[in-house]
């Protein structure tokens, strides 16, 4: 079965390669040239924008970074609705607002398309091993027929409801996950100005209540002062802003989240966008005028 794939960055780019690994044919495009070559070096097609795309495949993946980059695939000159047959299921990928895949889905009924948005947790790594955790929202029976195809690049698929519901359960998981940077940050701080070894705090703590995947995968690294992405930390004030923006459209209280974008905001403003999101750390240790762990 063809399958057309836009967006072949970090992300994107295993992805895809999963797909072709689990017999799928792929029919790619994206901005970078070099991307592109990666997967038709690997077996797949390529195509000059969505239109084309959507003209050959009846299933089309978008992993893009944003809404704004989502809609200009989707619903822009040469986009993927140019070329779309009624039936076609697209499936969104990327982290985008809930609200901006409510709005492509609208565009895409209008034209008989189907849409599930369906964002990832894991990384670049679980993207290269095909264990994603995949969260999913459209309707069911059109999850029930994707669920299959998107088991070839996550081990987890979970059904979150109506369109919108996988964005929604990401956010949720970006809050979480910065909220928690943050926490072990100020914490590990406090052990470090008190003079007790932050090793052996988290040596300690690791298995009890406080202990999580986060604190695993981060205090290592900002224990040893390496904030290699990862995950960016301009890719998570373009989370923490999709979660604040939609907690104000509908009433919910995100005051911690408005804090740390704060933080994240500074980090940015101070050159470190680029970095790992666990350079948080980095944010305390201006502050207190020392590195944990140094
Ligand atoms: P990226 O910036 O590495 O890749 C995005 C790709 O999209 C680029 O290659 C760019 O050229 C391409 N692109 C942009 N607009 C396009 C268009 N209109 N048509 C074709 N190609 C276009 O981003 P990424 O790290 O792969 O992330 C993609 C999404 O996945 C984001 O929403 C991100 O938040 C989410 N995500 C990322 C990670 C991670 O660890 N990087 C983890 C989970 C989820």
């Amino acid at each position: 079965m063809k399958v057309g794939f836009i967006g072949l960055g970090v992300m994107g780019r295993p992805m895809a390669k999963n797909l072709l690994k689990a017999g799928y044919e792929v029919v790619c495009c994206d901005h970078h040239p070099e991307h592109v070559r990666e997967l038709t070096d690997a077996g797949a097609a390529a195509a000059a924008n969505g239109c084309e795309i959507a003209r050959q495949c009846e299933r089309i993946i978008t992993m893009l970074p944003n809404s704004p980059h989502v809609k200009d695939a989707v619903l822009g000159p040469g986009g993927v609705l140019e070329g779309a047959r009624p039936g076609t299921v697209l499936i969104d990928m990327s982290s985008i607002a809930p609200l901006a895949s409510q709005e492509i889905s609208r565009a895409c009924a209008e034209k008989g398309v189907e849409m599930l948005d369906a964002p990832v947790s894991g990384g670049e790594p679980k993207a290269i091993d095909g264990t994603l955790a995949i969260m999913a929202g459209g309707k069911r029976a059109v999850f029930d027929q994707m669920t299959e195809m998107l088991r070839a690049m996550g081990s987890s698929v979970v059904y979150c409801g109506e369109i919108g519901a996988g964005n929604t359960t990401k956010l949720a998981n970006q809050v979480i996950v910065a909220l928690n940077i943050a926490a072990v940050s100020e914490a590990f701080m406090l052990a470090q100005k008190t003079g007790v070894d932050p090793a052996q705090v988290f040596e300690a703590i690791k298995g009890g209540l406080a202990g999580s995947t986060v604190m695993n995968a981060k205090v290592p690294m900002i224990l040893g002062q390496n904030f290699k992405p990862g995950f960016r930390i301009d890719l998570h004030i373009k989370d923490l802003n999709n979660a604040l923006e939609t907690g104000h459209g509908v009433g919910a209280p995100l005051p911690l989240t408005a804090s740390v974008m704060e933080m994240l905001q500074t980090l940015h403003a101070d050159g470190f966008g680029s970095e790992d999101h666990s350079a948080i750390a980095r944010w305390y240790q201006k502050i207190a005028g020392c590195e944990i762990g140094g």
